[in-house]
């Protein structure tokens, strides 16, 4: 009897063992990733009637290409008969050295260290309601594309398709390749801005944004090299080997990036899966902890966030870091471990523009302290919350007073459309810091403080697009007294002339 106890326990440790063994080559000792979290009623309503593209992308790592087909259905809000779409193609801003907004005298090293490359689209077929359309550039620059409707009367649609290969350039910024690093930031061929009775024909400025756009739904397809891993605004399952797809409701634009250096850490914070990529570990549970803080801090002021996922990924991005919806890219330099400080400001002030810019559009050619300077604003109550007073003063001092005492070029003002500027640093000085101390100074003035103007202000113009005007206006209001002799005093007066 007891030696048949003893193989009896013998033979059942043999099982706990091996069932042990199979648990951790599964799951591995971290814990297992967080699923998406369904689509909020509040997205699903804000996606109804809004254009949808359909695209399907192949990057081709060898020929440095990006080959991409996509139809947009159009629907016709404008109130307006139109004779023609406008589209934009951003990366044929990047054909020529005077064209390209990375080969100005501050960042061409940096962007280009093999020296200048050139990228380009090449339109194979572009169709409205299946016919081949007479389209025709409106700049030199070729990122303006017209297409010819006919009459297309308000509230009525129609489908336009286009087919194009995007050659990519060797350079460190929103579009193209460094290393495995792949930035296919505003690639898609995208509708510009109607309005006033015009589309919107802003040249691609090397300072400042030049991205104008209205929200809209996107179901992407996506063909990458075996173990390449996209980084994307819309949320992406393999569905086989180098084959991603998903849906992406009510975003402004879609950014994506793509490794396959990719090292990835994930967590569920509400009703959003936040999730970071770096090349190592370290830097993607660094980053993850700073986009969850930011995330659940701008929840607590600004309202929740509506999408379920927000991602920030390293990049070689040489300006330092872009905002897309839903996710954000920020320069692999940041990455390092003696650069946590400056990667939390960084991911503090990418994260807030998921609230000004993605949710709130805003026009960031002509009022580009209308995102940057909230977003500023915004990043020193995330440290002020996390940190305290003490910290908050201190950054106080470096991103808003400062910037009033410095001496920059005159004439420049947070409320200079962004082609008027030419250096990077001024406009940082301007735009963001002497736009955020603008902020402070209405945070003293409204009653209750900014924090609560700018929860209304995003629940009244979530999805849409908030002018300079209806800003003022929804600020007046909610104060109840006249703020605009302050906001003229920082917005348009000129100092140190
Ligand atoms: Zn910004």
């Amino acid at each position: 009897m007891k030696k048949k106890h003893c193989i009896i326990a013998l033979v059942c440790l043999l099982c706990l063992g091996i069932c042990a063994f199979v648990l951790l080559r599964v799951f591995g000792n971290t814990p297992e990733e967080p699923t998406l979290p369904p689509i909020s009623p509040v997205l699903e309503q804000a996606s109804q009637g809004l254009n949808g593209y359909t695209v399907t992308l192949k990057l081709d790592a060898d020929a440095h290409t990006l080959s991409v087909t996509e139809e947009i259905a159009y629907h016709n809000t404008t109130g307006d008969s139109l004779s023609s779409l406008v589209v934009r193609l951003w990366p044929n801003a990047f054909a020529a050295e005077d064209t390209s907004p990375a080969a100005t005298d501050e960042l061409f090293s940096a962007a280009y260290p093999n020296g200048f490359s050139s990228g380009f689209v090449l339109l194979h077929d572009v169709k409205w309601n299946g016919k081949a359309a007479a389209y025709r550039y409106l700049d030199d620059a070729k990122t303006v594309l017209e297409i010819p409707v006919d009459t297309l009367a308000p509230g009525e649609e129609g489908k336009l398709y286009i087919r194009c290969v995007v050659q990519l350039p060797n350079c460190a910024y929103r579009t193209g390749y460094a290393g495995d690093a792949w930035m296919l930031g505003n690639v898609l061929p995208i509708l510009s801005v109607y309005e006033n009775g015009a589309w919107r024909q802003d040249p691609y400025t090397p300072i400042g944004e030049p991205f104008y756009a209205e929200c809209a739904n996107f179901s992407l397809t996506l063909h990458l090299p075996e173990g390449y891993v996209p980084v994307c605004s819309v949320p992406l399952a393999e569905t086989e080997s180098g084959v991603w797809q998903g849906k992406g409701l009510a975003l402004r634009d879609v950014g994506l990036c793509v490794s396959p250096g990719y090292k990835k850490a994930t967590f569920l914070a509400g009703n959003t899966k936040i999730a970071a990529y770096a090349r190592d570990k370290k830097g993607a549970e660094a980053a993850l902890s700073f986009a969850v803080n930011a995330l659940e801090t701008y929840e607590s002021l600004y309202g929740e966030y509506p999408y379920p996922l927000f991602s920030v990924c390293s990049a070689a991005f040489a300006p330092g870091a872009m905002e897309y919806s839903c996710m954000a890219m920020v320069d692999e330099a940041y990455f390092a471990e003696n650069q946590r400080d400056t990667l939390e400001l960084i991911i503090a002030h990418e994260t807030a523009h998921q609230w000004f810019y993605s949710l709130v559009g805003s026009d960031s050619v002509n009022q580009p302290w209308q995102d940057e300077a909230l977003c500023e604003y915004a990043a020193l109550r995330y440290v002020e919350k996390r940190y305290g007073q003490s910290a908050f003063n201190t950054l106080r001092y470096y991103r808003a007073d400062a910037p009033m005492m410095e001496r920059v070029p005159g004439g420049l003002t947070p409320a200079t459309p962004i082609d008027s500027f030419s250096s990077l640093m001024d406009y940082r000085t301007i735009v963001y810091g002497r736009g955020a101390s603008m902020m402070l100074a209405l945070d003293m003035f409204v009653p209750g403080g900014m924090d609560a103007f700018l929860k209304a202000y995003v629940q009244e113009y979530s999805f849409g697009i908030a002018g300079r005007e209806s800003f003022e206006n929804s600020l007046n209001a909610y104060a109840g007294k006249d703020a605009s002799p302050l906001l003229l005093d920082y917005l348009d007066t000129k100092i140190n002339e």
